[in-house]
């Protein structure tokens, strides 16, 4: 019996994440596309748009957005633009889910109304659970949507939950990689390059989560995550370091047992088992192979070196609006890192600078929360001498 098909949207349809989501969808042929957006990737967005035929899309950039309005003229595609254009991507009335796969805070206006309008979420854009958790979870409980986990860990974690008491949860287990710098001490990272920081031994991801992973901010900006996501306190999560990615994440109980997920380095595991949970469905590709891997092994991560874990606790521990200045301070630092306008160390410095500069709002509402993130831009380039572009 043909079932009806699903209906979802996508928030950053071009990116690492979203072409994999497409991916997914096109190897199932069950799930209908309504709404892409995107940042100003029109050529891949237009192909994306005659294969998947959306009724409407974004396209981040003005300009870019005339472009592809008359490269698609022959479609009854609605082009919008800009936070509205993205909202109206996130709540276009068909669909019954987002996958928001955008990079940073960006995503959280877009999240918030689409859980208002009652779809659930398959969220990848962590930023958005980092500086907003707080008001998304109490919202998306109150709107009865479920928010399903992207993120490899956090996916782990939720699978490894199924069937069990949360309340039960002795600790998580976070596990890390370590990045394309582990065993590495401090002096041998001054001159790192973003060439350098973006070869990630593991994952193949966006440029700025790949250099989030060499700083591990990553981690840091996941322990907030999975706080989030499963009402665990920071002291309650673990960050352990397992080079090869297998484990992808464990939950410890009450009673001393260990239950972890374990598979091959691939995201369409997760974005997966967020489109179609709870159900799970054949994935092509590489399996397990105990033979071959031998052994898995573990780290104490080393936070000496790699400070930016260490920041997130402590921007986790003092709350409020601590964690957007964390988050803040990171995607501009890493930006003109990535311009090569800043040094590898410089990232977690700012971080650290930004931090002790800050004075904690509690409690923050959404527009505090962007205040926050426009404070912590301010600060960083009166501070630092950085051009504003
Ligand atoms: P990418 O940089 O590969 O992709 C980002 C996507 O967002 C692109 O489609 C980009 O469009 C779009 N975008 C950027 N800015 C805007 C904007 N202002 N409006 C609309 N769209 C925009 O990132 P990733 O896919 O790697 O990461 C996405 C999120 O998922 C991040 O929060 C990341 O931390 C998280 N994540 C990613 C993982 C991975 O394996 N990649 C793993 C776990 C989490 P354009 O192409 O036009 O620039
Ligand atoms: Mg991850």
């Amino acid at each position: 019996m043909a079932e009806r098909k699903k209906n979802i949207a996508i928030l950053g349809s071009t990116g690492s994440i979203g072409t994999q989501t497409l991916e997914v969808v096109r190897a199932n042929g069950d799930i209908k596309v309504t709404a892409l957006a995107a940042g100003s990737n029109i050529s891949l967005l237009e192909q994306q748009i005659r294969e998947f035929m959306p009724s409407i899309v974004c396209v981040w950039e003005k300009g870019r957005a005339e472009e592809l309005k008359l490269a698609i003229s022959d479609l009854p595609v609605k082009v919008v633009t800009g936070m509205e254009g993205l909202i109206e991507v996130a709540i276009e009335p068909k669909s019954e889910l987002l996958v928001t796969a955008v990079v940073g805070m960006i995503g959280i206006c877009p999240t918030i109304e689409a859980i208002k309008a009652g779809k659930d979420i398959a969220l990848a854009n962590k930023e958005t659970l980092v500086t907003a958790g707080h008001v998304i979870m109490p919202l998306a409980k109150e709107k009865g949507v479920q928010i399903l986990p992207v993120d490899s860990e956090h996916s782990a974690i939720f699978q490894c939950l199924n069937g069990e008491n949360r309340l039960q949860i002795e600790k998580i287990l976070l596990t890390a990689s370590g990045g394309p710098f582990l065993g590495k001490k401090k002096e041998q990272l001054f001159d790192i390059t973003p060439e350098q920081a973006l070869k990630h031994p593991n994952w193949s991801m966006g440029k700025k989560i790949t250099i989030d992973s060499a700083t591990m901010v990553n981690k840091g900006l996941e322990v907030m995550e999975a706080k989030w996501l499963f009402g665990v306190e920071v002291e309650n999560i673990q960050v352990v370091v397992q080079p090869k990615s297998i484990i992808h994440s464990m939950v410890e109980w009450k009673d001393g047992a260990v239950i972890a997920q374990l598979g091959t380095p691939d995201m369409k595991l997760p974005i997966q088992y967020a489109l179609y949970y709870p159900e799970r469905r054949f994935l092509a590709g590489e399996r397990l192979d105990f033979w071959k891997l031998s052994e898995i092994t573990f780290e104490k991560p080393d936070i000496e070196t790699f400070q930016g874990l260490a920041l997130a606790y402590q921007a986790m521990k003092q709350g409020g609006s601590m964690p957007t200045v964390f988050n803040a301070a990171n995607e501009l630092a890493v930006s003109e890192f990535l311009k090569g306008k800043l040094s590898f160390l410089g990232i977690t410095e700012w971080i650290k600078e930004a931090i002790q500069a800050h004075k904690t709002i509690k409690n923050p509402t959404v527009d505090e929360i962007l205040e926050t993130e426009q404070w912590t831009r301010e600060w960083i380039l009166s501070n630092y001498s950085i051009s504003r572009n």
